[in-house]
């Protein structure tokens, strides 16, 4: 199955000159969707995950099932504020200013080997900042994987850890 045709491209989303490709329609199809979370169980059953690490927000939307099928556990790295009780966190930069990544403290047991999963790569930022956050907590990142990449903006090159995407777009 071809699941480039159950995404969505949106143009000038969230601002003008954006091509948004829009996860809702692939979630939306039940065959795309079960195709979709097979093909993640797959890429990611390779590196033997001990927890499945999902990103704010759409990538929970990926990891949780994963996690389910993986019979792993499912941990949250999410943007700053969102989490309650103590938190580790790991602060990058972006083309204009600075963002912040966090996990609960305790979330994740030093040597815990995670998965971390997202719904795209773009400029390999959010992945590279969550690769540094579970390092922090002396988790072993084994891999990353997400639904989307886009390619040309070669985001896989900021991630030191074996990035699987499902679809590419050049
Ligand atoms: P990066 O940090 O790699 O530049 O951006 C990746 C993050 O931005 C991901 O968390 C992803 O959810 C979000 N993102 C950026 N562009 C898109 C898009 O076109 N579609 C979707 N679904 N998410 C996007």
């Amino acid at each position: 199955m071809d699941l480039k045709e159950h995404i969505r491209e949106i143009p000038d989303f969230p601002k003008p000159g954006i091509l948004f490709y829009d996860i809702s329609t692939l979630l939306a199809h039940a065959d795309a969707w079960q195709v979709t979370m097979g093909r993640m169980a797959k890429a990611a059953r390779q590196h033997q995950p001990d927890v499945i690490a999902g990103i704010e927000s759409r990538g929970f939307l990926v990891a949780a099932p994963l996690a389910l099928k993986l019979g792993c556990g499912f941990i949250m790295v999410r943007k700053k504020g969102k989490l309650p009780g103590t938190t580790i966190k790991h602060t990058y930069e972006l083309e204009y200013g600075q963002d912040t990544v966090e996990i609960q403290e305790g979330a994740i047991e030093p040597g815990q080997r995670v998965m971390l999963v997202d719904d795209l790569l773009a400029t390999g930022g959010t992945f590279a900042a969550s690769v540094e956050l579970l390092r922090k907590v002396g988790a072993e990142v084994a891999g990353a994987a997400c639904i989307i990449e886009l390619a040309f903006l070669k985001g896989r090159d900021k991630i030191d850890v074996p990035v699987h995407a499902l679809v590419s777009y050049d």
